[in-house]
């Protein structure tokens, strides 16, 4: 197990950020950590890299407790914190050169120069931090946790504030690098999770409120939508006489309908359909959102 965190409480004063978690991320996975803001999200992964203590409870990163072998379990994690905290006067090779340095390497300047290609930051790297966009000084970013190449790396909202251009690539990177590494990323956009990652926990209000795939997740809400259009048009009353439907949604072309019963509801239509001399144009299920289910499960 890369990461295993066991009954972990964090408190700022009298205040508990985080109550009781457990969980678990094997190696090799991409795990979101999904939640609201101060959900806890933070509070966790500054405890699993060893920047914050726990109250109680502990963490291990592959076997070895945060706590107390803080600086041997750095030498194993990477770590993007949520704002980036960057020097924006050093230049980019300055900047790296500098962590290859904390980190005791030996060969610096090739390193260096391997992860700038590595996060593709070669047209930038005589530039100072200060002057790059904030895509660029995400990359910077990245480079940093991952140039002592750690096996396990902590990424707190990577994307947040990024152009979708500048999300799209940062993804690809998050992806790439999720190849070769654990990686462990919050965030608090859903697409995010569909989009990088093979699981999901989500945290609400400093608890655990879901841990598994994502697609199981959405497919775990018990609601059924569907998309139907027919040939004619139909009423609102006329469709409610199909007794599982819970909810009706007139669009443009057709109608999204909802049910919570088990039986296929695209049998019930077509049936409906039937009855009513109405042809079917369209039948469609729609996919079960995880945005939804965040909603429901992260609610107050
Ligand atoms: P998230 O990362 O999910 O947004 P955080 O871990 O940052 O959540 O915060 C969890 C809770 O702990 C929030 O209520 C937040 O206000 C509180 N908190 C975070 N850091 C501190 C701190 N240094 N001192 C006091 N309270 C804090």
């Amino acid at each position: 197990m890369s990461i295993e965190v066991k009954n972990l409480f964090k408190y700022y004063g009298e205040q508990a950020a985080v109550k009781d978690i457990s969980f678990n991320v094997k190696s090799g996975e991409i795990v979101a950590f999904l939640g609201p803001n101060g959900a806890g999200k933070s509070t966790t992964m500054k405890v699993i890299t060893g920047y914050i203590p726990a109250s109680s409870g502990n963490a291990t990163v592959c076997g070895m407790p945060v706590n107390v072998d803080s600086l041997d379990t750095r030498q194993i994690i990477g770590y993007l914190p949520e704002h980036n905290p960057l020097y924006l006067d050093m230049y980019v090779k300055e900047y790296m050169g500098f962590v290859a340095k904390i980190y005791k390497m030996s060969d610096v300047k090739d390193r260096v120069s391997d992860m700038i290609k590595r996060v593709g930051l070669e047209v930038e790297q005589d530039k100072k931090i200060g002057a790059l966009s904030k895509g660029y000084r995400q990359r910077v970013g990245i480079a940093q946790a991952i140039i002592h190449d750690p096996k396990v790396l902590i990424l707190d909202e990577p994307t947040s504030g990024l152009d979708p251009n500048q999300l799209v690539e940062i993804r690809e990177l998050i992806r790439t690098i999720g190849k070769e590494k654990t990686v462990m990323l919050s965030t608090h956009i859903m697409q995010e999770v569909e989009a990088i990652c093979d699981r999901v926990v989500i945290i609400n209000k400093g608890e655990i409120v879901a841990d598994d795939k994502a697609s199981a997740l959405a497919n775990e809400s018990n609601v059924q939508t569907v998309f139907v259009e027919f040939d004619k048009s139909v009423s609102k009353s006329q469709l409610k006489k199909i007794t599982a439907i819970s909810k009706l949604e007139a669009t443009e072309s057709g109608w999204l309908i909802e049910s919570t019963e088990t039986d296929d509801l695209r049998k019930l239509i077509a049936q409906f359909a039937q009855e009513n001399q109405l042809l079917v144009l369209t039948l469609r299920k729609e996919e079960k959102s995880l945005e939804e289910l965040f909603k429901n499960l992260t609610k107050s």
